[in-house]
């Protein structure tokens, strides 16, 4: 597909510094920009909540914030707001496993997905997981939506 767009290296380099900057926590955030023109990209971390969630609701908020996130709301509106006014789309997303490795869990898949509809919310973007282990970024995987198979599929970063 020529309408998608990758993360150049130095993307990368932003996920993986803010990831090691939120260990032993779950970092997140999302990737602006134009598909087809990756020279477009911004990655805009966010803040993640999972704790504060956690805290106040455990009972439906079960993981912490080390094994889960939960994108501050403020920061994502502020995402979409920021690429609508540069003429630009959220083309990404990105989330770090810290002390796990860059695997695609049942969980980033149910995050993924419009409820269950069994459609992914952004069927054109990318989702990458960071492997932090020892409060360094190891490895970094991207997982695309293949509307073939029905599921998520890796994807050469
Ligand atoms: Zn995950």
């Amino acid at each position: 597909m020529t309408d998608t767009v990758a993360p150049r290296p130095e993307d990368l380099q932003v996920m993986f510094e803010h990831a090691m900057r939120e260990y032993p926590f779950e970092s997140c955030g999302v990737v602006i920009g134009a598909p087809g023109d990756p020279a477009r990209n911004a990655v805009i971390p966010c803040k993640n909540i999972q704790r504060e969630l956690h805290e106040r609701d455990p009972q439906h908020f079960r993981r912490d914030a080390d094994t889960g996130y939960f994108m501050d709301p403020k920061d994502l509106k502020n995402a979409f707001t920021r690429a609508a006014r540069e003429g630009l789309e959220v083309v990404g997303f990105y989330h770090s496993h810290p002390n796990h490795g860059a695997y695609w869990s049942a969980e980033d898949h149910r995050a993924a997905m419009w409820a269950d509809s069994g459609e992914p919310s952004y069927p054109g973007a990318f989702h990458i997981v960071i492997s932090v282990v020892e409060g360094r970024a190891r490895e970094a995987r991207m997982f695309v939506w293949d509307g073939v198979s029905g599921s998520f599929i890796e994807r050469a970063v």
